[in-house]
Formats: structure tokens, sequence, C-alpha cells
């Protein structure tokens, strides 16, 4: 048994229930309202805040097993009752923080950076989640519970990490889509990985009905981001960042929304590292959505007084596509705390956007788009003074997305002016007409 504690506690304080993280429960059954995973910081401040440092420093990158994982090598701040044998991780965080030194000099701010969480297994941040969910699961089946299955409703980079972790693990995975909505590159990560893939003739929203309804009724776990499991892996992206920059804050970061969990793992991040002394001050946190799926920015406009759900259009930045959010009282409660800002960016602003950083060296998803365009936008309104340290959060890689790069370049996107295209010179094999065309191209740019 580790000597930390934590437990699920509900996040609203008057009403203050708790349960164990190995019970199968994802809202609170007194009162409906969503869960957070708590930890006993008093246990956790007998060391200092310099021990914890070197602890992770020490750890940081290294082969022994299991902390050389980025999140696993917080484990006493994440999920210490997992047993080390039940551990499900492949190397998880631990991911580049790129000085966009030639994007940042072109627009007059020289300490930009992009936290690469996508440079990783399944290609995006959501295997520092699944990978503490996944062993949570694999702990209860050591204890002897019945555990049939893992199951989730994504179509893109959960259903992805879900299936990737589950068959390392070897535990049954279901993803369930809807059919004929999904392209072949969302299904191909779950089927190579032999994922029970379900193909339902129903749309998006019927997904998440069905697979609530088959887990709650067959004890089947649920792997979507309502489980808060998740959102401790996640959380370590604000502790690494922090520990990049030899545990400095940066002044701000931006982070792409969808169902708002990340946000919220983020600023929970930082909450634990200033309560335990490892940091002195809150960076300001921005959350950028798509404008076709911007109910949190709707809301901002408005102080968060209301929040209403949207109906959320289609946006090439498929996993934000999302009108009703399930973390959205958490991250209003985060942005709150950290002074934060929502900003939005249509598709013609995420698409420009991530073209002319790829420009300088990167290969961005179209999230990370919406995360450039926000930035871009907030740096026009006189936001930033040039010297600040900003961190843009890139949610996934950019091979992932390779329809929305090509169909950029060509010109093909709808509602997107192409600016930067890139299209191929079509020559006939003829040395001097080739060599013109080189210096006729190079000498322009
Ligand atoms: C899931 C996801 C997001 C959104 O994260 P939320 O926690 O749903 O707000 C952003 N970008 C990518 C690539 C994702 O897979
Ligand atoms: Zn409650």
């Amino acid at each position: 048994m580790s000597e930390y504690k934590s437990w699920f506690s509900c996040i609203d304080d008057e009403c203050g229930e708790t349960y164990p993280l190995d019970e199968i429960i994802y809202r609170c059954r007194k009162c409906d309202n969503l869960l957070e995973v708590r930890h006993d910081t008093v246990a956790l401040k007998k060391k200092s805040a310099q021990e914890w440092r070197d602890i992770f420093d020490g750890r940081y990158r290294r082969q022994l097993w299991p902390h050389g994982s980025s999140v696993w090598g917080k484990k006493e701040w994440v999920c210490p009752f997992v047993e080390d044998d039940n551990i499900v991780s492949m190397y998880e965080g631990a991911t580049n923080l790129f000085w966009a030194e030639r994007f940042g000099k072109q627009i007059g701010m020289e300490d930009i950076w992009i936290k690469m969480c996508g440079n990783s297994h399944t290609g995006s941040f959501k295997d520092l989640g699944m990978t503490v969910l996944v062993s949570v699961v694999k702990q209860m089946m050591s204890q002897g519970k019945e555990v049939p299955a893992v199951a989730c409703a994504s179509t893109g980079d959960t259903s992805a990490a879900l299936a990737a972790y589950c068959a390392s693990a070897e535990i049954p995975a279901i993803v369930f889509l809807p059919k004929d909505k999904v392209s072949i590159a969302q299904l191909v990560q779950p089927i190579s990985n032999g994922a029970l893939v379900l193909s339902l003739d129903t749309d998006f929203d019927g997904c998440m009905e069905m697979v609530q309804k088959v887990c709650t009724e067959n004890n089947i776990y649920l792997a979507n981001s309502i489980n808060s499991l998740r959102i401790e892996g996640q959380k370590t992206i604000s502790i690494e960042l922090c520990q990049q920059f030899d545990w400095e804050v940066p002044d701000w970061i931006i982070i792409p929304g969808g169902n708002l969990g990340n946000i919220s793992a983020l600023g929970k991040g930082f909450l634990i590292m200033k309560d335990l002394g490892l940091i002195d001050k809150l960076p300001r946190l921005v959350c950028a959505q798509a404008e076709h799926a911007n109910p949190l920015y709707l809301s901002y406009l408005n102080n968060f007084e209301e929040f209403h759900p949207v109906k959320a259009k289609k946006t090439l930045a498929n996993a934000i596509q999302i009108g009703n959010p399930v973390s959205v009282n958490k991250a209003i409660n985060i942005l709150k705390q950290f002074d934060g800002i929502v900003e939005q960016a249509s598709e013609d602003e995420l698409a420009n956007a991530a073209a002319i950083v790829d420009k300088t060296g990167t290969f961005n998803c179209p999230h990370t788009g919406v995360a450039l365009g926000a930035f871009l936008k907030l740096k026009e309104k006189g936001v930033f003074d040039p010297k600040d340290r900003v961190v843009i959060i890139s949610t996934a890689h950019g091979l992932k997305f390779v329809e929305f790069k090509i169909g950029y370049h060509k010109k093909e996107l709808e509602g997107v002016c192409s600016k930067y295209a890139n299209t191929p010179l079509e020559l006939p094999a003829d040395y001097d007409t080739v060599r013109d065309a080189i210096f006729s191209k190079i000498s322009s740019n």
C-alpha cells in the first residue's frame, strides 16, 4: 500500500461525498455532480517542494519502471494506489517543448513555445489519461473485480488510446462509432489494435447514450472523459512544462478545448504544484474553441453567468466538435481561478494559422490550429506583452490529419482561403525548364 491516499470526491464541496478509486462510478450518487480525484495533501506536504522537484527530475526520461513515463514519474500525485505491476504504460509524456523561435520572430515575440503532446504512442495527448484509466482497471481486475471490458464512444483520439492501452494489457476494448460518419483514418488505430468496433446506425449522441447504457447495466468500464481518472494523467502536462522550464511558470498557456477535460486538467496540475510550494504563481490560461463548436466562448462573453449547450457544426477540428461539454463546470471553475480567457477561431483562421506555423518547421493538427489561431487573434488585440512567455499546447500529431493538410494545400477545404498553399510544380523533364523554375522560385522567396 502506498503511504499516499487519493479518492473520488464530488466537485460540490457542500455535498462532500467521497468514493474509493476502485469503485465503478462516474457521477456523485447523492447529487449527480461530476467527480474529481483528490489527494491527501497533508501527507504530500511532509516532503518539501525541493524534495518533490528532485524526485521528479531524478526519474524524468529514465528507464526505471514505471517512473520513466512522465505520468508515472509523478505517481504519488497522480494515482498512488495502483501497484507498479498493474501499471499499463507506454512511456507517456516527456514530449518536446519546442521553442518556436522562427515563428516568434515573425510576430515580434521571442518566447513562444509549442508543447508537442501529440508526439506520443497513439499520436495525441489522450495517452496521458488513458494510461491511468486502464491501469486502474487492471488493478481492479487483480483484486478480483469482474470487469468484462472497457468501452468508449469516441471516434478519434480517445478510441485510439483506449484500444492501444487495452491491447497492451490484454483487456477487451469496445469502441462505439456512428455508421458511415467516420473516416478510415479514424478507424484504423482501434481496428489494428484489435478492439471490438461497433458501427451503429445512429449519430454520435446516439452512440454516447448506448455506451452509457451498456456500461451501467453490464459492469463494463466507461472510458469517456466523464471518468475523472483521465484528468489525473493529463494534469502532468502542467507539471512537466514547469519541469522543462526549470520550475519556472510561463506567463500564458493556450489550449484547444472541446469536452473541456484538458483545460480542467491543466489548471489542476498548476494548483497542486502551487499548493505544495513547487511554484509561487499561476499562469494565465486561454481556452481556444472552434467557432463552429463554441459554447464556452459564448458563455465567456457573458462572464460565465450562464452556460447554454449549442448544436456543434462540422469543423475541421473534429476532436473538439462538441456542443455540450461534459466538463464545463470544472473548466469554468479553473478559468475563473487563472484569470482565463476564451477565444475562438473560424475554419479559415485555424487552417491558415496551422499552415503559417507549419512553414517554420512544425506539422500542426487542426486543433493545434485552433489554439494558434486564437493566439494570433489575441496578439492582434494587444493582450500580450512582447516579452511574455507563451506556451501553445499541441494536442495531436499532424500526421493523424493528412486529409486536412492535403485539402489545405490543394485549396479544397470548405470555408478556407488557403493563403499559404504550397503546390507541386508540374514540369516537363527538361533541364533548362527545371533550372529556371528552381531559380525563379528560390529567389522569389
Ligand atoms: C480530445 C482532444 C481535444 C480536446 O480535449 P478536451 O479535453 O475534450 O477539451 C483537443 N485536441 C485533440 C487532438 C483531442 O484529441
Ligand atoms: Zn455530490
